[in-house]
C-alpha cells in the first residue's frame, strides 16, 4: 500500500507541470467587417472563410493551450475620407506606404470599446504586407485577399503563377501573437519569426517555452496587451528594448530613438547642447521635408494620378530623411564622452 502511495506520488511529480500547462484558455474574439465605398477597404463578410482561418491559427496556437473563438461578428462603417487616402497610397514604396498606411487605417477604423481581443477585417494590402497589429488601440487588421497586381511584380502573378490568393491562418496567429505581447524573433520555423532582422531565417509556426508563458499570461486576461504597457515595463526594468515591430501610430507615444536611450546622463546632456548649436540646420531640413511631403500628398491626388511623379517626389522625401540621418550621425560623433563600442552595438541591436 505504502509503496503505492510513494509510486502515484513520484509519477504525479513529473505528470504535475503538464496538468498545469494544459489548462486550456478560451480567448473571445470580436471580428469586425469593414464597410466603405472604397474597394480596397470594404470588406464582405463572404470573401474570407474566417472559421477556416481561425481553426488554422488555432492549430497553431494549441502547443499553448490558447483556443480563440468568435464570441461577437459585426460589420463596422469605415471614415470614407481616410479609406480613399488609403487606397490613394497604393502604388508607394513599402516605407512609405507603411507609415503612410498607418495614419490613414488607425483613422479609417471606428473606435472599438470593448477591452477585448479584436481582429478587423479589410479588403486588401499592397506589397508584402500580410496583417498588421495596432499596439496603440489593441486590435489586429487582417486583409481578406492579396492581389499579385498590388506586389511588385513584374509579371502581374505570384511565383506560383496566380494572380490573386485568400488570407493564411498563419498570419492571424502572428499577429495574435503580437496581441499577446510577443515581440518578432529571428527563431527558425517561429512563429513570430518576422521583420528586417530575421532575413533569411526560415519562417514557421512553432512556439517555444518563454513565448509560450508570455501569451498565456495575456490571454488569460482576455485583453489584448498595448504598447503602453512595455513602456511602464521598460521603465521599470530599464533594459533596452529592440524596436517596436509596428511604427508608432501616435508619434507622442513614441519611445526614444536607440541613440538616446543608450545615453548615460552626460551624454544625454551633452547631446542636447550640441542639438541646440545645430537647431538652425535641423529646421531647415524639416521644413524642406514638409514640402517635400506636401508636394507628395499634391501628386498622389490629382484627378490622375501620375505614378512618376509620385515616384519622384517620394525619393526627395527620402534624400531629406537621409540628410537629417546624415546630419544627426555626424553630430554624435562629436558627443563627449563618445559614444562606446558596446553603446554603438547595442544601438544597432
Ligand atoms: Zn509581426
Amino acid at each position: 500500500m505504502k509503496s503505492n502511495l510513494f509510486t502515484l506520488l513520484f509519477l504525479f511529480s513529473f505528470v504535475a507541470p503538464y496538468f498545469k500547462a494544459a489548462e486550456l484558455i478560451s480567448v473571445p474574439l470580436h471580428v469586425h467587417y469593414l464597410k466603405s465605398s472604397v474597394p480596397e477597404i470594404n470588406a464582405p463578410k463572404d470573401k474570407v472563410d474566417i472559421k477556416k482561418l481561425l481553426k488554422e491559427a488555432n492549430q497553431i496556437w494549441k502547443p499553448a493551450d490558447i483556443q480563440f473563438f468568435i464570441k461577437e461578428e459585426n460589420v463596422i462603417q469605415a471614415d470614407e475620407k481616410a479609406a480613399k487616402a488609403y487606397a490613394g497610397l497604393f502604388g508607394l514604396e513599402k516605407i512609405a506606404f507603411q507609415t503612410q498606411s498607418n495614419r490613414q487605417l488607425d483613422r479609417a477604423i471606428p473606435e472599438l470599446k470593448e477591452p477585448v481581443f479584436h481582429v478587423v477585417l479589410l479588403h486588401t494590402m499592397p506589397l508584402g504586407f500580410g496583417g498588421r497589429y495596432f499596439p496603440d488601440r489593441g486590435f489586429v487588421l487582417l486583409p481578406q485577399m492579396k492581389y499579385a497586381k498590388y506586389s511588385n511584380s513584374p509579371t502581374g502573378k505570384f511565383p506560383d503563377g496566380t494572380t490573386e490568393r485568400p488570407q493564411q491562418g498563419r498570419v492571424l496567429a502572428h499577429e495574435l501573437g503580437h496581441a499577446m505581447s510577443l515581440m518578432h524573433g529571428k527563431l527558425e520555423n517561429n512563429l513570430m519569426t518576422s521583420g528586417p532582422q530575421a532575413r533569411g531565417v526560415k519562417r514557421g509556426t512553432g512556439l517555444v517555452e518563454k513565448q509560450i508563458l508570455g501569451a498565456r499570461k495575456i490571454a488569460s486576461r482576455g485583453r489584448p496587451f498595448l504598447r503602453k504597457e512595455r513602456e511602464l515595463m521598460t521603465r521599470i526594468d530599464s533594459e533596452p528594448q529592440p524596436n517596436p515591430q509596428n511604427p508608432p501610430t501616435n508619434a507622442s507615444r513614441r519611445p526614444p530613438p536607440p541613440w538616446i536611450r543608450v545615453m548615460s546622463p552626460e551624454q544625454r546632456r551633452n547631446f542636447s547642447d550640441l542639438m541646440r548649436k545645430n537647431r538652425q540646420q535641423f529646421e531647415a531640413l524639416n521644413k524642406e521635408r514638409a514640402d517635400a511631403r506636401r508636394k507628395m500628398t499634391q501628386a498622389l491626388f490629382t484627378e490622375k494620378t501620375d505614378e512618376k511623379v509620385v515616384r519622384k517626389a517620394s525619393s526627395e522625401v527620402a534624400k531629406i530623411e537621409a540628410d537629417m540621418a546624415l546630419l544627426n550621425r555626424r553630430i554624435l560623433s562629436q558627443l563627449k564622452p563618445p559614444l562606446s563600442k558596446k553603446q554603438l552595438e547595442d544601438i544597432r541591436r
